[in-house]
């Protein structure tokens, strides 16, 4: 009974506090509406800061109470507590990476946090993605981010970009602040964001994550202008050419633990807040880099982390400015113009992984048309294959599938095919299908290569589309993951 009691009055509060947040909201609406968005982006309005002016101390009593724990922090300190409080901080990616490290950079009491997403929030995104909530699914992730932060800490001031960063955008969009976090998952983003970086002399930490290991570099550390031996490396120092795109396994193909990137999101603010409180320079001239002795940089360094090893926690030495970067050496041939110009092709540089299309019609069947054999007596006798990885096809699998996972038929073609049923007659027609209909078209084409179709007396036909089709048009039960 008691705990009923408690129960309720808990829900009580929740009703209170959520009241007053919708009454907050309104009030915002209201003043968007007056004011209309500048430039078609949103920008949020400063609150609570102005009437430090005239106080006799520099903080208000609020912020002594919301910050004290970390003041008292010996390396943090006031003086610490006082440049976060001016420092403007920009995460690119409002995801995996990008939720926590915002929360805490929003908690630390920046000054400004604008956050660069033009993705909307998806269910399968909420395992990782903590800021979000099933509540706001299909919302923009900054305004899913933001409304969040606000909720944490009221003080700061949050700028939204409901849109990806592109070379026409970098330079307006990272021109604004002090130090730049990368937490997008892919390399066509990492090198525009190193490469703005670069030309705006902005500290860069970068971190990625896959499956359950991560990485975590300070890049452009001091941020010295191209040429100047002054300055961090850069993401091209480190990476010169991107990996082929066929390699480039993003998190949604090759799946992500939930507080792997979490843990990769959250040292990023430790080193963010590590840098801005030991005095980052809020603008960086040529001067000031003259000011640096190279004697006494700080050595760069990758962080690998790796959740299943028995050391989880691996530091590997980078090596200072490559002298023949094209970003950031004295031969660069990276500048503003060519940046903003689209002269540079990001996508064309890191490549994308075009859909595979490598087969003929007539190699192809459609899942529905697969279905119809499936339940036809007289064509029943057949073989499906099934070319997922074996954790994907113990999810779930179409029934009487064999699974051969498309690593394994990659790296060895086994030509006795020890994965074809005994029972089964030697020309009983072969299908491949996959998650998406790529895989499977490869597959196709290497096991007819092999002979395996016996010069046409079997036949071997890819399922167009895969798994993605079935679900499409034959049974939308199939669970997608
Ligand atoms: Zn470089």
């Amino acid at each position: 009974m008691e705990s009923e009691n408690d129960e309720a009055q808990a829900l009580r509060q929740l009703i209170l506090a959520t009241e007053l947040r919708l009454k907050n909201l309104k009030e915002e609406l209201a003043e968007v509406e007056t004011r209309g968005p500048p430039h078609g982006r949103a920008e949020e309005t400063p609150n609570e800061l102005e009437s430090l002016k005239d106080s006799k101390w520099p903080l208000t009593a609020e912020e002594y109470l919301r910050y004290g724990r970390q003041m008292i922090v010996p390396s943090i300190g006031i003086q610490g507590q006082l440049r976060l409080h001016a420092a403007s901080v920009l995460i690119v990616g409002a995801g995996g990476l990008g939720c926590p490290a915002a929360a805490y950079i929003a908690g630390a009491g920046v000054k400004s946090l604008g956050i660069v997403d033009g993705d909307t929030v998806e269910v399968s995104n909420l395992h990782r993605q903590i800021l979000h909530s099933s509540s706001t699914v299909g919302l923009w992730k900054v305004d899913s981010a933001i409304h969040n932060l606000k909720g944490l800490n009221p003080n700061v001031e949050y700028r939204a970009y409901r849109e990806h960063l592109s070379p026409e955008n970098a330079a307006d969009i990272v021109s604004r602040y002090d130090i730049v976090l990368d937490c997008t998952d892919h390399p066509k983003s990492r090198y525009l964001i190193s490469d703005i970086c670069v030309l705006l002399q902005k500290p860069l930490v970068s971190a990625s994550a896959l499956r359950t290991d991560g990485q975590l570099m300070i890049l452009n550390h001091p941020a010295a202008p191209p040429g100047s031996n002054a300055g961090g490396p850069c993401y091209r120092c480190i990476f010169p050419k991107p990996p082929p795109a066929n390699q480039v396994v993003s998190c949604g193909d090759g799946g992500i633990l939930g507080p792997v990137v979490g843990a990769m999101g959250v040292l990023q603010a430790v080193e963010a807040i590590k840098l801005i409180t030991a005095g980052l320079k809020v603008s960086h001239t040529s001067d000031d880099a003259e000011l640096q002795d190279p004697k006494v940089l700080p050595s760069p360094s990758l962080l690998l982390f790796s959740a299943n090893s028995p050391s989880p926690f691996r530091t590997v030495r980078l090596r200072q400015r490559r002298p023949d970067c094209f970003a950031c050496s004295s031969q660069a041939g990276l500048t503003p113009e060519s940046l903003t110009s689209g002269s540079l092709d990001y996508v064309a540089f890191c490549g994308s992984a075009a859909p595979v299309n490598i087969l003929s019609a007539e190699e192809q069947i459609s899942a529905a048309q697969y279905s119809e054999l499936r339940n036809d007596d007289s064509k029943k006798e057949h073989v499906l294959l099934d070319v997922r990885e074996k954790v994907q096809f113990d999810i779930c699998h179409v029934d009487g599938s064999i699974n051969v996972p498309f690593s394994k038929l990659q790296r060895d073609l086994d030509t006795t095919y020890p994965w074809l049923p005994e029972t089964s007659p030697a020309d009983a027609p072969i299908y491949v299908i996959c998650r998406l209909g790529n895989d499977s078209q490869v597959v196709t084409r290497k096991l007819k290569e092999s002979g395996l179709g016996d010069n046409g007396k079997r036949s071997i036909l890819d399922i167009k589309g895969g798994l993605m089709a079935w679900k499409k048009d034959v049974d939308s039960s199939w669970p997608e993951y």
